[in-house]
């Protein structure tokens, strides 16, 4: 069997890891390692190694599916070659955590602990990489990173046929710990119940009476004044969201970023509108504005989610 590269991890190596499998059945590397070493980091590699199902007298173990690189990482420290360990970023994390989780050695990133979690925390918020934060932070027991991430994916997250869907792209299931979608999910149905309700209130206390707050007693110019704003308003959070189910929630590709920003902006006068100033009306609105605000805020009620996970290690945040 040939890889592209071999690395050498000790001159007394007795076992080769070929790692990561190409098309043209060759492999990206040959990790030469001392197996002890390998079973000291990792229970998986020690279950492989030594137990019933031992593959002891093979010379060499394919691994045709694991990522060369971040096994190599593993294998460094295993072997305490921190000389050759690079600087991680934030491009390095989703990947220690699919392949340390794999091998179920987290613990050996102890030391570095500190980094990665600002490491975590700086990419949690990254709408194009939401489902690996959501799975990094989840398997690395970072409460406060997760948290951040699980904000983001219920606050932008919408549904397609496929699933979760954020920023047009479809998050990867395998990435979401069991139950973190169907709360995801939860969370956002409900969020954009509670804003739809604040629309339908808005719109039929619009209908009912005049919010016009002009001193000028004219019936034509307070007709117009609600016009104005019942016609900004229903544009801006499109009429066919008011009156829409709650089922319909789950097909819409609404996020509730999305309509809480069309709510507030239709709650809001619009700049450079005509001569007529009717500001001290959209100024009636602004408690509107507020109820949509504490709404958002409310999103931290939904953060809870998997807290016995999370405390459920106090010696060690990893697994
Ligand atoms: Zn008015």
């Amino acid at each position: 069997m040939s890889a592209e590269r071999t690395v050498n991890f000790t001159d007394s190596f007795d076992l080769t890891l070929l790692v990561e499998k190409n098309s043209d059945a060759t492999f990206k590397a040959a990790f030469q390692v001392l197996s002890s070493c390998v079973c000291l980091a990792s229970p998986v590699f020690k279950a492989m190694l030594q137990g019933p199902f031992k593959e002891k007298n093979n010379e060499a173990i394919e691994l045709p599916e694991d990522d060369s690189v971040a096994l190599e990482w593993i294998l460094q420290i295993a072997h305490l070659r921190f000389d050759t360990l690079p600087t991680f970023t934030k491009e390095h994390i989703l990947k220690l955590a699919v392949t340390g989780d794999k091998y179920r050695c987290l613990t050996i990133f102890h030391p570095w602990m500190d980094q990665l979690r600002t490491l975590m925390y700086q990419g949690a918020a990254d709408l194009a990489t939401i489902d690996g934060a959501v799975f990094a932070t989840w398997v690395f027991k970072d409460q406060n990173a997760f948290k951040r991430a699980l904000e983001s994916a219920i606050l932008h997250s919408a549904r397609s046929e496929h699933g979760l869907v954020v920023k047009n792209r479809t998050l990867h299931d395998d990435l979401l710990p069991v139950g973190v979608k169907d709360h995801i999910m939860a969370a956002r149905r409900q969020l954009l119940e509670k804003i739809a309700s604040i629309c339908r209130d808005t719109r039929k206390s619009l209908l009912t009476y005049a919010i016009c707050a002009s001193s000028i007693s004219n019936a034509m110019w307070k007709e117009e004044c609600n016009c104005l704003i019942l016609g900004a308003f229903s544009r801006a959070i499109h009429n066919k969201f008011i009156n829409a189910e709650m089922t319909r929630w789950a097909k819409e590709n609404t996020t509730v970023s999305g309509l809480a920003t069309s709510a507030k902006e239709g709650l809001r006068r619009p700049p450079g509108l005509g001569r007529n100033d009717h500001s001290a009306c959209w100024n009636r609105l602004n408690p509107r504005v507020a109820e949509v605000d504490k709404l958002l805020q409310s999103v931290q009620e939904y953060l809870k989610f998997g807290e016995e996970h999370f405390n459920g290690a106090k010696e060690s945040n990893l697994r």
